[in-house]
């Protein structure tokens, strides 16, 4: 086939990548991928339009505004040769890039295929565009350019731009970070968990079960009582989620895994389920300095050890460093500087030690709020006691203390110009000899090999 250059421009499949946000190394960060779906070539401006407006809006909802500066964004261009996906039940098929289509029943949750025609095809775009992205960490949403309203969750988030589509999409990434359940009740065939707990979803009624117990006030009823104002805005255990108006609870009145209207926010449950998740994915301390953790300290020399603090809003995370395991009082910056006449001879240990206080979580299982850096450090120091000058011309030497090379003998008339003796390592902290050569000498001292 031949092209008539010049006469028309092909339709370019891949538009390519558009970075939305960066706020540090993606191996530290939680990076988010908008891939368009359903967009055609000439739609693809209102892409670049769609992409930051639903990084916005998935960012407008807590704990994720506090967290900002956790996140990464970048947006994928693949134009679809029609607009908009596939409806079954009205029988409308589209020629779309990932083929997504709606459910048959229902019309509204939205899949693409988990072969070479969908998934792969993501998958091999994210390869081309941001080979440093890791699928089991970080997040891959897929716009779909349909009026109609849809979305799911699970290994990927896929919204539709139908009402409340922005509140569609903070709710999905709170199945796919927070591993979080549904709290709504309307049955739905096929999507029933049954024996199932989540973090935000129990069929347990006894405080000591219920996986948010830790903030539920010991005076709040439970089951707590729907119908009565006082317990709105309080957690407790109220009945009716997981697809079931009976045997299953939720945390709270309401919550954006219950109900998906623009005012609809993440209860305090699921809030901390989702710091724990980012927590798990970006820790709150990089760029440890120095890079190495085994050092060298002299008697005279000092060490300086410095961290960057990945901080949300409230800068919440605090650093403590110790040394030996103990904390060092009003050691509690980004720096700390390490005296080496602080410490005796011999291996030491420095740590930063990390903790993001965060208002959010109030209980840490797994530890994922905090972090431990550790530095090994050897105190390089002799001790050389006088030579006691022994019978026969012979010269009695102890050299004690700790080296991590060898330890030279050197001695001097004139302590300026200085010769090298005798070379030998310590053992068990010590070095002992007798030896002629010393006596010819009127100064001698030890000094570790680089
Ligand atoms: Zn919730």
């Amino acid at each position: 086939m031949a092209l008539a250059l010049g006469s028309w421009a092909p339709a370019r499949a891949e538009g390519g990548l558009e970075t939305l946000m960066t706020n540090g190394p993606c191996g530290n960060r939680l990076d988010v991928v908008f891939f368009s779906e359903g967009y055609t070539s000439a739609e693809c401006g209102q892409f670049s339009a769609d992409a930051p407006s639903a990084l916005e809006a998935l960012l407008a909802k807590q704990p994720y505004t506090a967290y900002r500066s956790h996140f990464n964004a970048f947006a994928v261009f693949a134009a679809s040769a029609q607009s908009g996906s596939d409806h079954p039940k009205l029988g409308i098929a589209r020629d779309t890039y990932f083929n997504s289509t709606y459910d048959p029943a229902g019309d509204y949750v939205i899949t693409i295929p988990e072969t070479a025609d969908g998934a792969g095809k993501l998958d091999a775009l994210l390869q081309q565009w941001l080979p440093a992205f890791q699928t089991n960490r970080d997040l891959v949403v897929v716009l779909v350019n349909d009026a109609a309203r849809g979305g799911s969750g699970g290994p990927r988030i896929i919204t539709s731009k139908g009402a409340t589509w922005e509140e569609v999409l903070v709710h999905e990434s709170g199945h796919t970070l927070g591993r979080l359940g549904d709290e709504y009740e309307e049955p739905t065939p096929g999507f029933e968990h049954p024996g199932l707990e989540f973090p935000n979803v129990t069929t347990n009624t006894t405080l000591a079960r219920i996986p948010w117990k830790v903030w539920i006030d010991p005076a709040t009823p439970l089951p707590t009582p729907e119908d009565d104002l006082q317990y709105w805005d309080v957690i407790g255990l109220f009945e009716g989620a997981n697809y079931s108006s009976t045997g299953w609870y939720r945390p709270k009145y309401d919550c954006l895994m219950r109900t998906t209207f623009s005012w609809s926010r993440f209860c305090e449950v699921c809030q901390e389920a989702l710091v724990l998740a980012i927590r798990e994915r970006v820790r709150p301390g990089e760029d440890f300095l120095p890079a190495s953790t085994n050092l060298v300290v002299g008697l005279g020399q000092r060490l300086a050890f410095s961290v960057a603090l990945v901080q949300p809003e409230g800068q919440t995370v605090r650093v403590q460093w110790c040394t030996n395991g103990m904390p060092v009082a009003g050691a509690t910056h980004a720096a700390f500087v390490l005296e080496g006449a602080a410490l005796a001879p011999g291996p030491h240990t420095v740590q930063a030690r990390l903790e993001d206080h965060t208002a959010f979580v109030r209980s840490d299982p797994a530890g994922r709020l905090s972090q431990v850096q550790t530095w090994h450090i050897e105190r390089i120091g002799l001790r050389l006691d006088p030579p006691r000058v022994l019978g026969g011309g012979d010269c009695y030497v102890r050299v004690s203390g700790h080296a991590t090379g060898e330890v030279v003998l050197e001695g001097s008339t004139d302590l300026a110009a200085w010769q090298r003796l005798l070379t030998n390592g310590l053992e068990e902290g010590e070095w002992r000899f007798t030896n002629r050569c010393v006596p010819s000498h009127g100064f001698f001292r030890a000094v570790t090999t680089p």
